[in-house]
């Protein structure tokens, strides 16, 4: 008998070797299962409903991810990789997990075989070089010094987008009014200063382009009725600064004996804030924006003067503002003067839908705007935001890195073909492993085909075919289930979408290849297990 080695604390649970790699790679494709359906202009769109209730539904792919909750160690990484192709290029979420989920399934097959992940993981990275140069040699470069023409691929970058979102009718339109908005930032393209606000009510097509900035307005106090609310050419206050009558009752602690004295307490409250509505009035602000409260006193003073003010301004909004007036954000009610004041042509309050909103517009520094988004339901609303910030972050990858690929499939298919030629020069095992690589990358064009309720069989050998006899952008035509040339049918991404999804998923697939050991710790299992049962009754203390 041998001794018992005890390395770790009772109730480790920890598997190694082949069986846990291969249950590795299952549990990512039940995650790739979740969202293989809504790829392409074709795909469905998912409900999801969450542990408090509320549901959502959508189409993109890291949204689902994130609201899936997966607990599954190795199959996180998809969601990871997912979350990092929003963060980095915005779109391309659900085919980066498709590949990662389709590489790996190739590789099942032959790490069954008995073959190490590591010579797997060598060919997978040479793969990735091998086509990462490929989609490199053949992206056709944007001319941005024809500004007709670079609208015009804008815009068709943007409805490419746009085609497998719930508001792909709409698709011309919110294409455009995406390329404008995107056009009217500064060169660095920032994307908080577009803002986009949701408006239920109305139709899609009341949706509208604010040159400027928007926002709700804010809660308010008696006497804002009485404010005018449009004005040409104000000047602007940002303050953040209360100009509410409380401000010293929580933080100051007082002792009074008689009446007179709280009676100059009061007075003096009342004074400090006088003098700082003085001061702004004189300032020759028309227009009052203040991050903190602005109370009744303040509201009716205003009034009284023919001043407009907004409360609890969100900072966002604020900065914003800030943005597209000029001006900056002052703590203080002395030293305002016209340099720190904003200014625009217009600022009015204006009814849109049942909210009411505060305009600014006709800014002479306009690096900002704002989308007002209509629709019936929240979570169409709420979706269609979804839709456009992919399609708003397309554009700004295209306007940064001025390089397109045709979609559809069309890359996939030629970088697979590529690889396949390739892997014909190189002797040995890693033949196979390429091979597998470029059969991976079929996935993209399969599952459009499967989509959109195509033969893929058919489709995909019209597809090989063509690019054996130098169609290298045919891809899949979800209009007539053919093939077709998507150059030419402006079927446009831009190429760095598709070479961050090439280089995420291959990183995701080899990570998962290199574990071939989980070791879960009891105290982690505790954390996530269901309650311990109370003390007492005989229980054991904890
Ligand atoms: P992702 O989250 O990966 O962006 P999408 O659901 O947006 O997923 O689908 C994108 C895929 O759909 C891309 O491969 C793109 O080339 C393809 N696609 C978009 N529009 C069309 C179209 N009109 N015809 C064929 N394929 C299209
Ligand atoms: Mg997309």
């Amino acid at each position: 008998m041998q001794p018992q080695i005890i390395l770790m604390k009772e109730g480790t649970d920890s598997s190694q070797g082949k069986p846990q790699l291969i249950s590795n790679i299952n549990a990512c494709a039940a995650v790739v299962d979740a969202v293989r359906t809504t790829l392409g202009p074709r795909g469905m769109d998912k409900l999801i409903v969450d542990a408090k209730g509320s549901a959502t539904i959508s189409n993109d792919g890291a949204t689902i991810m994130k609201q899936l909750d997966i607990v599954h160690p190795a199959a996180k990484t998809l969601v990871d990789i997912a979350k990092s192709q929003d963060a980095e290029v915005g779109d391309g979420t659900t085919t980066v997990v498709l590949l990662a989920g389709e590489l790996l399934n190739q590789c099942k097959r032959l790490v069954e075989e008995g073959v190490h992940p590591h010579a797997i993981i060598r060919a997978f990275r040479r793969s990735t070089t091998l086509a990462i140069e490929k989609v490199n040699e053949i992206a056709v470069k944007i001319n941005k010094q024809d500004p007709a023409e670079l609208r015009s691929i804008l815009e068709k970058c943007a409805s490419t987008s746009l085609n497998s979102k719930l508001i792909h009718q709409q698709k011309d339109f919110f294409a455009k009014m995406v390329v404008d908005a995107v056009m009217s930032l500064d060169i660095l393209l920032p994307l908080d200063m577009i803002g986009i606000k949701k408006v239920t009510g109305g139709g899609l097509e009341d949706s509208r382009l604010i040159d400027g900035v928007a926002f709700k307005k804010t809660f308010s106090y008696a006497g804002f009725e009485m404010q005018p609310k449009h004005y040409d050419d104000p000047k602007i206050a940002m303050l953040n600064i209360e100009l509410e009558l409380k401000a010293e009752r929580d933080n100051a602690e007082i002792r009074v004996n008689n009446v007179e004295e709280y009676q100059k307490i009061v007075d003096t409250e009342w004074k400090i804030l006088y003098e700082k509505l003085d001061l702004i009035h004189k300032s020759g602000a028309k227009v009052v924006l203040s991050k903190l409260p602005i109370g009744d006193v303040a509201t009716q003073y205003f009034a009284d003067r023919d001043m407009f003010c907004a409360g609890r301004v969100v900072e966002q909004d604020l900065k914003r503002t800030i943005k597209a007036c000029g001006g900056a954000i002052m703590t203080t009610a002395h030293d305002l003067c016209d340099s720190v004041l904003g200014t625009c042509k217009r600022f009015e309050e204006q009814q849109i839908g049942a909210e009411r909103f505060n305009l600014f517009m006709g800014c002479s520094n306009t690096k900002t705007c704002t989308i007002v988004l209509r629709g019936g339901a929240e979570q169409f609303l709420e979706e269609t935001e979804r839709s456009l910030h992919d399609a708003i972050m397309i554009v700004r990858r295209a306007l940064k890195h001025d390089a397109v690929v045709a979609g559809g499939g069309a890359v996939e298919l030629e970088v697979s073909r590529h690889l396949r030629e390739c892997s014909r020069s190189i002797a040995g095992k890693e033949q196979l492993f390429m091979a597998a690589y470029a059969k991976a990358l079929e996935v993209i064009p399969r599952q459009l085909c499967d989509n959109a309720g195509f033969d893929s069989t058919i489709i995909l050998n019209k597809l090989r075919a063509r690019h054996a006899e130098g169609g290298k952008w045919f891809g899949v035509d979800v209009m007539n289930e053919d093939i077709a040339d998507n150059f030419t049918q402006c079927v446009w991404e831009p190429a760095l979408v598709k070479i961050n999804a090439l280089t995420a998923a291959s990183e995701a697939s080899c990570l998962i290849l290199s574990v071939d050991e989980t070791i879960k710790s009891p105290r982690s299992t505790q954390d996530n297990g269901p309650p311990m049962p109370g003390r007492g009754r005989g229980r054991p203390m904890m």
